[in-house]
């Protein structure tokens, strides 16, 4: 089947985007193509001419190609012009199951929202980007999907001259918190609105009947975007980057730019070289998350006190309940992550005395998860052995136990399952990631191949892969990524 295109966003919201022509390829070249998502999008037959499809060369019929308008707080200031600058949209193509996904290709040339840009995209960065949001697929979290890379065939300038790429970038929708903030700041209301009404339809269908419906998207997108942010947490994701145009209004994580996973767990934990000041540190996210959600309640302001007056006061309150009701998702995960079964009054501080241990000791994130679930089986070495400080870790597992012991009758081997089910053994490592993408970009695609395997099926322990589970050797640099690469 090819695509069956449906482009309700270029049909309904005409001025709220730019006709764009894909112009990136010269002589492209398919480098991957993802086999499972395009089946699941009833896109397989496709392969054949992924290559032309992909970089933009050929149009597939049914598409309208655009640019999306919007703006954004970026590291808290204001832009009041971004837009897709190096994205097109092809348009919104409905599966055979009814669902209905944006195919937007990414690196496929200027568009009228390029700024000084040159609309393409580094090799590197589009191989980093179809790794890790498959990676957080393959982990069970909300994101954008990439359905494959080409090489277009031509040379783009960064710090130095390297193979652009395109990406397939198949998403719920693109509509940001910084969309709806280019609207309310460039147009009124009346657009405002429209735009909601476009995102409810597509995201929030119940909040249609709600009394206010738009007061009822605003606390749909709140609940979507903490859950997303207690996921990224869980498995010590660092986004990087959480502007509000990264921000998508359907709570899949977006913008794959300057991501990493912590290795040695640190709330403080910065990776991008922009973020001087650790605004996006992996502890902070919550935090700027709801920074972000109340820009999106700026925007919908006027909106939401149309139809009640009392309606602003209201997203308020919702805004001042965003972190109790965070605490309680995450909460939940981390219960899961540590064998419980129910919910009891000391976990919050159980939790919170788990993470504080951690802090400063050198532990390896990933690993303390498999480890106590090991260290039912094994012993307690498996946990201490990590600590340089062991008495803080040795009075939590005390705890740990007691708590166990007054939870749901499990034998220690089925626990040990249940918890490895959640917590990952295989996750991008920041030093494979690297090794992987230099490799590629000499030409060999083999250990970027393997990885992709590998942190694919995160959960199921192979011995042939251990190497993908060991930290970072002593004195590997710090891995420093970058933004809009
Ligand atoms: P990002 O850092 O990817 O979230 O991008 C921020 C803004 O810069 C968005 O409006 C992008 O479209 C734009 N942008 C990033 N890289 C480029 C590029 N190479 N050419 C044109 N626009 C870009
Ligand atoms: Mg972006």
């Amino acid at each position: 089947m090819s695509f069956n295109f449906d482009n309700s966003y270029f049909r309904d919201l005409p001025g709220f985007y730019a006709p764009a022509t894909p112009s990136a390829a010269t002589g492209p070249e398919l480098l991957i193509w993802n086999e499972a998502l395009a089946d699941r999008l009833g896109l397989a037959d496709l392969k054949e001419g992924a290559a032309g499809l992909i970089s933009g060369a050929c149009l597939p019929q049914g598409a309208d190609p655009i640019a999306q308008a919007y703006s954004g707080h970026q590291f808290g200031h204001f832009s009041p012009q971004l837009g897709d600058g190096r994205a097109i949209l092809l348009g919104e193509h409905i599966t055979p199951d009814g669902a209905r996904f944006d195919v937007q290709l990414k690196g496929a040339g200027r568009t009228a929202f390029s700024r000084n840009g040159d609309g393409r995209y580094a090799l590197g960065p589009a191989l980093r980007e179809h790794l890790v949001s498959e990676a957080m697929a393959a982990l069970g979290i909300e994101t954008t999907r990439s359905l494959g890379v080409v090489l277009s065939g031509e040379q783009v300038a960064r710090q130095s001259l390297q193979p652009g790429a395109v990406l397939a970038r198949i998403a719920k929708s693109h509509i940001r918190v910084g969309t709806f903030q280019f609207f309310a700041a460039h147009l009124g209301p009346d657009q405002v609105r429209q735009l909601a009404d476009h995102a409810i339809a597509r995201h929030y269908l119940a909040a249609a009947n709600a009394a206010n419906p738009y007061l009822a998207f605003f606390e749909a997108v709140m609940d979507a975007q903490l859950r997303l942010i207690a996921s990224w947490i869980h498995v010590g994701f660092v986004h990087g980057v959480m502007n509000t145009d990264n921000v998508a209004i359907s709570g899949e994580t977006i913008d794959f730019g300057p991501c990493a996973f912590v290795d040695t767990y640190s709330a403080k934990a910065v990776f991008s070289s922009i973020d001087e000041h650790g605004r996006y540190a992996f502890g902070n996210q919550p935090v700027i998350g709801r920074w972000n959600l109340t820009q999106l309640g700026s925007a919908l302001a006027d909106v939401v006190a149309e139809v009640d007056p009392q309606g602003v006061e209201a997203m308020n309150a919702l805004l001042a309940g965003y972190g109790e009701r965070y605490l309680a998702v995450w909460l939940n995960g981390v219960r899961t992550k540590l064998g419980l079964t129910r919910a009891e009054a000391g976990d919050l501080d159980l939790a919170n005395r788990l993470f504080a241990a951690m802090e400063g000791q050198g532990v390896d994130f990933t690993n303390l998860f498999r480890n106590l679930a090991r260290s039912l089986t094994t012993g307690r070495e498996a946990v201490t052995a990590m600590f340089v400080d062991t008495q803080k870790i040795g009075t939590w597992l005390d705890d740990w136990h007691a708590r166990l012991a007054g939870d749901e009758a499990m034998l220690p081997e089925a626990r040990a399952a249940a918890m490895n089910v959640v917590n990952p053994l295989y996750i991008p490592r920041n030093h494979k990631v690297e090794e992987a993408l230099a490799a590629a970009i000499d030409g060999d695609m083999a250990p970027y191949g393997k990885l992709l395997e590998v942190v694919t099926n995160p959960y199921l322990e192979r011995p042939e892969w251990a190497d993908y589970a060991m930290p970072a050797p002593a004195g590997a640099p710090r891995c420093v990524t970058f933004c809009g690469t």
